[in-house]
Parts: C-alpha cells; structure tokens; sequence
C-alpha cells in the first residue's frame, strides 16, 4: 500500500488510470486532477492536505458520512471469518441471508425476496433480466421492453446505459430497441406554459399513447427513479408516480422503482418511493447508501408475486455474479444500517435535510441562477444566461464546471452537470456546515457570474 505517495507520483501512477464520465484528452494533457488520500465525517481531504466538504458524498452514496470505525470493523471482523463465498447453487452465508433478511423488513410490505449484486447498473439490469424470465415462464415471451423516460440515469452496463437517457450514452448503446424514452417530467423546462396539473395530464398521455403504440403485451417493464438524480435533479409533478403506477398495473406492466439513490436515508426515509411518493413498486433497486459506498454492493427487491412465479418448478434461474452478496459488503450494509437506524438517520434528515433544502432555494433569488430543484439532502441548481426567458449558457462557457472548481477552492465539492450544480452531501450535516455550504455556493456563484458578464 502507497498511502503517503506524493502528488506528482500519484499523478504519474494515474496516467494508467481510464477515468469515468471524463475528457479523456483533457486529463491527458493537463495534471489538474483532484486527488482525495483521505476522509472523515463529512470532509475529505486532498493530497496537499486541503480540507473539502464532500458536498456530493463521493458520489450520491456515503450516506453515514466517512471513516465510521464500526462499519470498517464489520469488514475486517467478516474478512477474518469468511472472506468470500458465493452465493451460488445452494451455497449461502450469514451475513448475506441477515442482510436480505433486513432489506425486506425495510422495504414495501410485499417486497420481500432480494438479489444482490454489485452495482446500480447491475441491479437494473437484474430486474428486467428477472421480468423477462418471470414473462416467459407466465406463457408471454413478448413481453420484454421497457419504458424509460428522457432525462433518467440507470447505469452504464449495456442495458443500463439503454434506459438511461439518450443526451448520456451518445451513440454507442445499441439495446435502444428494447427500450422506449418517455417524456421527461421536468415541468419547468418541458412545461411549455401548462400549468403542473395540465403537464401531468400530458405526462399521462404520452404514457397510455406509449402503451397503445408499442402494445401493453410487449413491454415488461416502467423504470423511473423517484426523483431523478444525474438527469439534473428533477422532481416530477405531484401525483406523477401514482398516476404511473396505476396505467402501468392496468396494463400489466411492472412498476420498478429506481432508489439507488434515494433509498437509505437521502430523503428522509429508507425507501422513497412508498413513503414519499405513495407508490408500492412491484421492485424496488438499490445500492449506494445500502452499504454508505464503504463496499460495493446493490440489491434487487422483488414482489412476492415475482417470486412465486420465478421460484416455481421448471426452468432453472440462470442469472449470477461471481460477487453477488459478498460477504464483507454484506457485513458492512447490516453495520451501516444498524448506524442509521441506532441514530435515526433517516429522521434526522427530515429536519437537517429540510434545512439543507431551504438553504439552497435561497440561491434562486440570485439572477443567475434559474432553478433550485430537489428535496432533502439531494438538490440541484441550474444556472441560466437569462433567468426570464430560461435561455442557456453555451456548452462551451462550462458554465457548471466554472461555479465548481469555484466553489472547491472556496472548500466544497460540488458536481457539475451541464448547466447545473449537483449537491448531495453526507447525511450528517448539521447546521452550521449546511449555513457554511450555501454560503460557499453563493460566493461561488456571484464570482462566476460576474465573469460570464452577470
Ligand atoms: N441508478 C441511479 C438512479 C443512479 O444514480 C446510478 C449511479 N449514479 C445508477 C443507477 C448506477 O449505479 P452504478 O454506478 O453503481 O452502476
């Protein structure tokens, strides 16, 4: 292990490194890469020892914030028993049966049987897998595509990638045929002058329009994320998810609900899209906050329904990862939630989460800035030229990037997505870290406008 290697060694290491969702040629020609050697609570730190308020949790997931020694013991303390096994044939192990265990007592009432894998994208790809085999066995091979919307993110395997929006996977995924793009929910800047109500109706619409097109007896599948994340934050309209649901289940189409980022606490609640959107998923994917990012690990929670026709006798289950319910990523998601639920995470947020909310929304009164969106600990703001007519930066004024290398000089990490900002920090910020990171995103913001000619 290379824990105290230099900056310029780590950098000339890094040059072998393939980078995700870069400028390759960008990182190649310069060395302005930010290298994180360490972290703790709510900070991280970079290699020259500069202080970072991990505005985005790594990456939408250390949810319990960093360095827990509890959750770093269940790692070595499972690695010193069992280090691997799998979870195939008829092998199983402790921890990964208490951690599927304890998911279906969290989760809807009839989400009860769960598969692990390692990744969100993994998950979304093991629930439509799971759909198309639950089809064939009910006599409806058919029955395969599935309805995504514009502006979601599922992942970067293959599939994944399929029902994730178009704007991310250029022109590289093919599976686009399995795959129909509904419209994006995002009523201010798809609105097009309805009002929220009407939008919705027109939501709708392009639903049951989808539906009679493609033919109810075609599609497997609805995938929607309770409140879309690297789409730029976008909280559809009220009644949105409900209204889904029920066309989705008179049709017999399934209703999975994408919470590997809301699920865990990030919205106040274990699991969103019951508790804050009224909806019982038919499955619910997770992953990220499952295990705080301290392991990789994601779960796929399937109806009872599901199940009983999967698991009935005939043709075997031919789905696996070599990983599938590792034993320490399962230690370290019963410690993680142990955490939550010893601390009431998910409480607390309903409170602090509130007020990282607020904090932000009073960003909207500056003239740059178009939209705050979001709720809890998970919100983005979107920059505008011309905050009356919504008109865009160009592409090429990076105008999301500028704001936050702006704001990591100032000690906070924010992502940029475009023309926005993305924010969701560890879920242990308390209020004078929430009031210090909307201060950093003002200072951030009103320097950069003035550069930009604001
Ligand atoms: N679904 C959602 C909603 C996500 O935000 C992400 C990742 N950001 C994924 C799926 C894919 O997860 P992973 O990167 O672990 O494959």
């Amino acid at each position: 292990m290379k824990l105290n290697a230099t900056t310029d060694d780590i950098l000339s290491a890094d040059n072998h490194l393939i980078q995700s969702f870069c400028d390759l040629d960008a990182l190649k020609q310069n060395t302005a890469r930010t290298v994180i050697n360490r972290a703790e609570g709510a900070f991280v730190y970079d290699s020259d020892g500069n202080e970072l308020i991990d505005g985005i949790a790594g990456l939408w997931c250390v949810n319990v914030g960093h360095g827990r020694q509890e959750l770093i013991d269940a790692v070595t303390q499972q690695l010193g028993q069992l280090d691997y096994y799998s979870t195939f044939y008829n092998f199983t192990h402790p921890s990964a049966a208490h951690l599927a265990q304890k998911i279906a007592d969290l989760a809807p009432a009839s989400l009860n049987h769960v598969y692990f894998a390692n990744s969100g994208s993994a998950a979304n790809d093991s629930a439509i897998r799971i759909l198309h085999h639950y089809n064939e066995r009910r006599g409806k091979p058919d029955k395969k595509r599935v309805l995504s919307r514009h502006g979601a993110y599922h992942g970067s395997t293959y599939l994944a990638m399929a029902m994730t929006t178009p704007a991310f996977s250029q022109t590289w995924s093919s599976a686009s045929d399995l795959v129909h793009h509904l419209r994006s929910p995002h009523h201010w800047r798809e609105g097009g002058g309805m009002t929220e109500a009407e939008f919705l109706d027109a939501l709708m619409e392009d639903l049951e329009q989808s539906i009679a097109h493609l033919g109810a007896d075609n599609i497997a599948a609805f995938i929607a994320e309770p409140i879309m994340g690297a789409g730029g934050v976008i909280v559809a309209p009220k009644g949105y998810h409900v209204r889904s649901a029920e066309i989705c289940r008179a049709n017999d189409i399934k209703y999975i609900s994408d919470e590997v980022v809301t699920a865990f606490g990030r919205l106040g609640h274990f699991f969103a899209s019951q508790e804050m959107f009224g909806v019982e998923p038919d499955i619910i994917t997770s992953a990220k906050g499952l295990t705080s990012g301290y392991q990789p690990l994601s779960a796929t929670i399937i109806s009872d329904e599901i199940y009983e026709v999967i698991s009935a006798p005939g043709e075997k289950f031919l789905h696996g990862f070599t990983y599938s319910g590792h034993p320490a990523a399962s230690a370290v998601a019963l410690a993680n939630i142990e955490v939550m639920e010893r601390e009431k995470l998910p409480e607390q947020v309903r409170t602090t989460g509130k007020q990282f909310e607020s904090t932000l929304r009073d960003l909207g009164e500056l003239d740059i800035v178009g939209e705050v969106r979001g709720s809890h600990f998970m919100m983005g703001i979107e920059l505008v030229k011309d905050k009356a007519t919504k008109v865009s930066f160009d592409d090429d004024v990076e105008i999301g990037g500028k704001v936050a290398e702006a704001a990591q000089k100032r000690g906070l990490i924010a992502r940029p997505l475009g023309n926005s900002l993305i924010l969701s920090p560890t879920l242990v910020m308390q209020p004078d870290l929430i009031e210090k990171t909307g201060d950093i995103l003002r200072e951030s913001i009103t320097a950069v406008a003035k550069t930009v000619g604001h």
